[in-house]
């Protein structure tokens, strides 16, 4: 068998990270398991450019540089309520969380714009989470965040949004200390 140069190990590397998704065009399957059309994702690219893979079917065979063929997939990572699943047509993800805006409504709906927002923009990877860190205190944080009362669109981190209602209550600096107290169990 002859390996492919250096080079073409290094582009055949490059196009195909681990994790990326592809379609089987052709390989050479002796065993006929192996239909055009069957979808898996690449675990690594050996020194021979062959594609280690996971296979959907279950089948880890590679494919060979020069002998079979694949085509990527355009997929992109979506994590909605924390969980992450890898779409294989960011089309059809599209029209998914399209759908998904007019049938929902309040916090779900705003959970799915925030994802289809992000589709639209060319993100390989989309989530309804906000960045943890809090701009108000600087702190990172978890869980579902607040809305700022000062400008209606600031995230903030579930305390700063309990400081913002007590502030807005006319709160002493003593009672807010108290009720954080209270929150945190201290
Ligand atoms: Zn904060």
């Amino acid at each position: 068998m002859n390996f492919p140069p250096r080079e073409v190990v290094d582009r055949v590397k490059k196009e195909f990270p681990e994790g990326t998704r592809v379609e089987l065009i052709h390989m050479d399957d002796p065993y006929r398991e192996m239909p055009k059309g069957l979808r898996g994702t690449v675990k690594k690219v050996d020194d021979t450019g062959t594609l280690m893979m996971a296979w959907d079917n279950g089948s880890s065979l590679g494919v060979v540089y020069g002998e079979d063929s694949v085509k990527k997939l355009d997929s992109v990572k979506v994590t909605c309520y924390g969980e992450t699943k890898v779409r294989d047509s960011r089309k059809e993800a599209d029209e998914f969380y399209f759908q998904a805006i007019c049938g929902s409504e309040g916090s779900e709906q705003e959970r799915y714009t925030k994802i289809y927002a992000e589709l639209l923009n060319g993100n390989t990877e989309c989530s309804d989470e906000y960045p943890d860190i809090c701009p108000r205190c600087g702190k990172e944080y978890k869980g579902h965040p607040a809305l700022s009362r000062k400008d209606n669109k600031t995230y903030i981190c579930p305390d700063c949004g309990t400081l913002e209602a007590l502030e807005a209550v006319g709160a002493s600096e003593e009672t807010k200390a108290d009720i954080m107290k209270a929150i945190h169990g201290e």
